[in-house]
């Protein structure tokens, strides 16, 4: 049971992934968006590391809006390059880059690539008054060959997560939200709010 005034603003411009956790979450907390705070700068996330970045995110809008709040960093890691792009995912192919300029520039490097195994994973950074604490989540897949779904958004139509014949954006919001890296740590999230803002056990 969480307290009824539960609130924490969800620190992201990517309305794809406000959607998703709002999904998640369920109503179980109240989710703001920046725009409920009237914030529409961009974030800053010049750190090396996802969970630099994720920090960095919840950081500003905490010091600036002085709000309880969380963000989240993700990045793809594919085997056959080294890791990349990683920590560089939004910006693979440019500062500018759509998704679909990312997407075309991993199979471009990854045509006639043998080994397709990939790892996504995110980082989520929550900040209140009382602390500061990340939770990862991760999930392991492969690249495909060429695109395939239009659902979701970012690299989602060329991974296809261990176990499945199908992209994430080949899949229902609830089946990918059943399984992936943002998923999983959101749910490390919940088991601790849980702990940590429970008013009452008993309940
Ligand atoms: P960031 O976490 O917003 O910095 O996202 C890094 C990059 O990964 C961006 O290109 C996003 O589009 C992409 N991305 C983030 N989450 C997902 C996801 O769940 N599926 C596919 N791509 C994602």
């Amino acid at each position: 049971m969480f307290p009824n005034n539960l609130q924490l603003i969800f620190a992201t411009n990517n309305q794809h992934k406000l959607k998703e956790i709002k999904l998640i979450l369920n109503s179980e907390v109240t989710i703001l968006s920046l725009k409920d705070i009237d914030c529409s700068e961009k974030l800053p996330e010049t750190s090396s590391s996802l969970r630099g970045n994720a920090l960095q995110k919840a950081n500003y809008v905490f010091e600036k809006y002085g709000v309880n709040c969380f963000a989240d960093d993700t990045g793809l890691e594919i085997d056959a390059l080294s890791g990349r792009p990683g920590v560089y995912s939004a910006r693979y192919a440019g500062l500018q880059a759509s998704d679909s300029d990312n997407v075309a520039k991993v199979l471009n490097e990854m045509k006639g690539v043998e080994n397709r195994t990939a790892i996504f994973k995110t980082v989520i950074a929550l900040i209140t008054d009382r602390e500061q604490k990340t939770f990862e989540g991760m999930i392991e897949g492969e690249i495909t060959n060429e695109p395939k779904g239009t659902s979701g958004f970012g690299y989602d139509p060329v991974f296809i997560p261990a176990g499945s014949t199908r992209t994430f954006a080949e899949m229902s919001e609830e089946e990918k939200n059943g399984m992936s890296h943002r998923a999983r740590a959101l749910e490390k999230l919940i088991v601790y709010l849980k702990e940590a803002y429970v008013i009452d056990k008993s309940n």
